[in-house]
């Protein structure tokens, strides 16, 4: 069978359609044109996530959310993996936390799980 082949532009499109769903669309997230996507071969991670605000001087001012084709092999992996990257870029947009999992992430992370049916313990 066929690996699901990721490419940025379904990255893109996984992250347009969370952006526009609950909880999401009440957190003013910016539009995928200013997100950098890109498809990642790591074997240790679904996903990471790089903001803007933690960038060096001269870079340009997108965050960046990477997915790993080694490790999200469906699509409902790949929508649960953007998922939980865009609960670290809204944590680094309104600066309550720098990529990391603490109690403010964790309560998001129950909410969009909730909503969304994606599995808590996975999440
Ligand atoms: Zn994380």
């Amino acid at each position: 069978m066929a690996r699901l082949p990721l490419t940025p532009e379904m990255l893109e499109s996984a992250y347009e359609y969370l952006r526009v769903s609950p909880p999401y669309c009440g957190w003013n997230l910016p539009h995928a044109d200013h997100v950098m996507f890109r498809v990642m071969g790591a074997k240790d991670r679904f996903g990471h996530f790089r903001g803007r605000h933690r960038r060096a001087r001269g870079d340009d001012d997108f965050s960046e959310i990477a997915i790993s084709a080694g490790m999200v092999s469906s699509s409902d992996l790949l929508i649960a993996t953007m998922a939980h990257e865009m609960i670290h870029l809204y944590q680094d947009e309104t600066g309550t936390a720098r990529g990391h999992h603490n109690p403010k992430f964790r309560k998001l992370a129950k909410r969009v799980c909730a909503i969304h049916g994606f599995d808590p313990e996975t999440f």
